[in-house]
């Protein structure tokens, strides 16, 4: 008899954006001739850039002749990428890493989810909350949640972010062992400052936890003063690991490709207090169980560290973010309490006179015909507040902006 990993069976099987979608439809058949304008969606909208374009199709045409044909790639990612990303991501900013620390993945999702099994069930982790959805359904699937109880996991150490705490959560004031963070945040589009970061990583280190730090959101970051990665902070280097994607950088969430940083210093311990590396044990869990990202995918990654490259990703970041300012102008005179959205493209709205996230997403959805994300649906913090997102088209953003306007 099979038996199956029951830890599965404890996932709630509602995901929040089909739940979205079955309302939005529910509407839309309700309502025929509405226009309904999504500012919901966490995906990007504008096509990839020309000198994407443009080595994709080359590397297609290498791979149609004998000599240029590429099948099994390294594992851990071709070395002119991983070249590009230490010149580029890392060098200016007076990070210094090796080529193997780096590790090319199919995009940020399955890194953050894959991570965990570096280390043993019974560790203890916190996240902040709300939060992106994987950090914790990844280890429910293994069993280190324990058990859901009115909307929390009996053994995930929730720490809140809220408007209170300027979405930065407290230190823990207990031991944990494993953090998760992620800034710029989605969903509340705020960010961390190094001051800030430090006593991450400070406590990290005297505790002797690890963080798993989710850079996703790395390419909104307008200010110097914000950090673009964790290892801008000394002694990270020991108790880091770094999730970065082209998903939302260059639009690749279609392309995927992104990377992750396991530094050789980063170690952990075992029941009988040997330190490990986790470099080598993670360059191990790929080798087996990953073939690498397509030659395509990374060739077109590279094109993004080219000039033309470079400022054509910087163009479609700041059609998004003019999306973004504009939305929280015209949110924030129509009286709303808008967070995020400076350096992120998300902006993390309070519902008026603390109406539910799900109630306030209906009358926004029947009053305005636009769609938004109810906050609730990324964790019992978001209760109270609704996810915008200014990956829309521009005309679509302005449009929703003026239906909001006239439904308040
Ligand atoms: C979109 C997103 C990612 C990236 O996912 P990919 O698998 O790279 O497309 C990672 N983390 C967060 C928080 C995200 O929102």
């Amino acid at each position: 008899m099979a038996l199956i990993n029951e830890h599965f069976l404890k996932l709630p099987n509602n995901y929040l954006f089909a739940d979205i979608a079955k309302k939005v439809n529910t509407f839309k058949t309700t309502h025929p001739r509405a226009d309904v304008i999504s500012l919901g969606i966490g995906d990007v909208t504008q096509p990839l850039c020309p000198a994407v374009v443009e080595a994709l199709h080359s590397a297609a045409d290498e791979m149609a002749t004998k000599d240029g044909f590429h099948g099994y790639g390294p594992e851990q990612g071709y070395d002119f990428l991983r070249k590009a990303i230490l010149a580029n991501d890392f060098l200016p900013r007076g990070i210094h890493l090796g080529l193997d620390e780096i590790f090319i993945n199919d995009g940020a999702k399955s890194d953050t989810g894959n991570i965990q099994e570096l280390v043993r069930w019974d560790n203890t982790i916190a996240v902040g909350d709300p939060i992106y959805p994987v950090y914790i359904d990844s280890n429910v699937m293994i069993g280190r949640a324990g058990i859901l109880e009115q909307g929390r996991w009996s053994n995930v150490y929730y720490m809140p972010c809220t408007r209170e705490n300027g979405f930065i959560p407290q230190i823990p004031d207990r031991r944990v062992d494993i953090i998760y963070l992620c800034y710029p945040n989605n969903p509340t589009g705020t960010v961390i400052r190094k001051e800030e970061l430090k006593k991450w990583v400070s406590y990290a280190l005297r505790n002797d936890a690890l963080i798993f730090y989710d850079a996703a959101y790395e390419a909104y970051i307008q200010s110097d003063e914000i950090p673009h990665s964790i290892y801008e902070i000394r002694g990270a280097r020991k108790c880091a690991i770094e999730f970065h994607s082209y998903s939302k950088t260059a639009g690749f969430t279609g392309v995927r490709c992104g990377y992750t940083i396991v530094p050789k210093d980063v170690t952990a311990s075992t029941l009988t207090g040997e330190r490990i590396a986790l470099n080598p044990l993670w360059n191990r869990r790929q080798s087996t169980k990953f073939n690498g990202t397509s030659y395509l995918s990374q060739r077109a990654a590279e094109a993004i560290y080219s000039p033309d490259g470079k400022a054509q990703v910087r163009a479609t970041i700041d059609y998004y973010m003019r999306n973004a300012r504009e939305m929280k102008e015209s949110l924030t005179k129509m009286g709303l309490e808008v967070y995020g959205g400076e350096h992120a493209p998300y902006l993390w709205v309070r519902t008026p006179n603390n109406t539910p996230s799900w109630k306030f997403f209906e009358q926004m959805l029947y009053g305005a015909q636009v769609v938004c994300t109810p906050g609730v649906g990324f964790g019992p913090s978001g209760e109270g507040y609704v996810r915008l997102t200014a990956f829309a088209d521009h005309d679509a953003t302005l449009q929703a902006l003026e239906k909001i306007k006239n439904w308040l």
